[in-house]
């Protein structure tokens, strides 16, 4: 069977124009079963992470605030979208809205225990594709399409890392074929669409996890691979995979074609337009991967497969904000060695850190790291026992892969160098 799978992310589904928008793609490429995915609308799971701290915070009028916020800003959507008010979407969003605040209250009146931040996270941040999707799919229904909504917590099984959870690929590929599969099968008509939820999974005992953040493009791939599907789409409000975001690129261009190698070290040094975990399942089962702009359909977008020896000959710059450069040294002057370092190493999979670049003198250890303050402050504190440990803040990260000198002059040039870092094929640089 020719499945063909998509993703949509917030910004294509920020708006009442958006879904219509996307309800439009969606007829046009209505010839095959369709496997589409979608994220939160807009910025919801950033708000919904605010929920969350004001939960957490107990503070009930700034939880009462941020929640109706939300609410609100769904429920105008949705009447934008649906002119008949009785229409029984208003009454799905209207529910899951309930669940959400009755889950808040629940905690608010029986848990005293502390809350484990990222269970609460996965629990409460996960509503985001669990509203979206309703939406959409209703709205697909309104307008004639063959469309079934499936929850994806009875399809992604995961263990239970929340908030970075990793799928059991045995049990998911056996429940999305035979649910699925059997969807597409049981269609008498071309062009049914199957719809779920991005981002979210749930582990053995049911409870709701997430992939890690801008995790949807995992999610379609997840379903790509054990749909067998014969290419994958992400919808994009930029052309396809840029040489370096045109927010403040302005003169960046479109790559039209990558291999599958040169776009999971893109997406993995922080290129933002495809979530790192995407492109595994993807080239593993060589499915051909098209980024493209829900804007314009006329521009032909990026496709990424399986090529071998191609150089890209433009510099790609991806730029990482918020940046976090530590310093590690032994207390007693003593050189870094192997031991320190497997230890360090250790410690930073024991918190869940990712290393962005590192760099080792003698006697000291240097890592830059995203400034997640609920990861890194507790990570100082216990390196401090052993070592030393200094930090500069608010630094940039950037990476030109396939760079030349005038690609890093136009980066670099001015600023205060913190730490570089040069390969064949890639320079790093850490700027103040
Ligand atoms: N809504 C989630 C996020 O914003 C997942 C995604 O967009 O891929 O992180
Ligand atoms: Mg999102």
């Amino acid at each position: 069977m020719y499945i063909n799978v998509f993703k949509f992310g917030g910004a294509a589904v920020n708006s009442a124009a958006g879904i219509k928008n996307v309800a439009g793609i969606l007829k046009k490429f209505s010839a095959s079963p369709l496997m589409v995915v979608v994220s939160a609308m807009g910025k919801t799971t950033n708000a919904l992470e605010v929920l969350l701290q004001n939960y957490l915070d107990d503070d009930p009028l700034e939880v009462v605030s941020s929640y109706q916020k939300l609410r609100d800003f769904h429920f105008s959507i949705l009447n934008d979208l649906f002119e008949d008010k009785n229409h029984v979407v208003f009454g799905e969003v209207d529910s899951l809205f309930n669940q959400l605040r009755g889950y808040i209250r629940k905690g608010h009146l029986f848990n005293s225990e502390p809350r484990e931040y990222d269970f609460e996270y996965d629990q409460i941040v996960s509503y985001g594709e669990l509203i979206s999707s309703a939406i959409l799919y209703h709205y697909l229904v309104f307008t004639g399409c063959a469309c079934r909504l499936f929850d994806v917590r009875e399809l992604i099984r995961t263990d239970s890392t929340f908030r970075d959870a990793k799928v059991d690929w045995k049990v998911t590929e056996a429940r999305i074929q035979n649910v699925i599969l059997e969807y597409f099968r049981s269609q008498t008509k071309p062009g049914a669409i199957a719809l779920s939820q991005g981002f979210i999974g749930s582990d053995a005992m049911g409870n709701t996890t997430t992939l890690g953040r801008e995790g949807s493009d995992f999610s379609a791939a997840i379903f790509a691979w054990c749909l067998h599907a014969t290419e994958m789409t992400i919808w994009k409000d930029v052309p396809g995979v840029m040489n370096a975001d045109p927010k403040w690129m302005p003169d960046s261009v479109c790559l039209t074609t990558l291999s599958y190698r040169e776009a999971i070290e893109l997406a993995y040094y922080g290129a933002s337009v495809i979530h790192p975990k995407t492109i595994k399942p993807l080239e593993n089962a060589n499915i051909e991967l098209k980024v493209r702009s829900f804007v314009d359909l006329s521009l032909p977008g990026t496709s990424v497969k399986n090529m071998r020896e191609w150089k890209i000959q433009t510099p790609v710059y991806i730029r990482k904000q918020n940046q976090l450069l530590i310093s590690i040294s032994p207390r007693d002057f003593s050189f870094i060695l192997e031991e320190n370092l497997s230890e360090i190493f250790r410690i930073l999979s024991d918190f869940r850190v990712k290393v962005n670049v590192m760099q080792n003198s003698a006697i000291s250890f240097s890592i830059c790291v995203d400034a997640d303050p609920q990861k890194i402050t507790p990570l100082i504190e216990y390196l401090g026992k052993d070592y030393e440990t200094r930090y500069n803040k608010g630094l940039e990260l950037f990476t030109i892969r396939h760079y030349s000198d005038e690609a890093v002059t136009r980066i670099a040039g001015g600023r205060k160098i913190m730490m570089e870092l040069r390969s064949r094929n890639t320079v790093q640089l850490v700027l103040a």
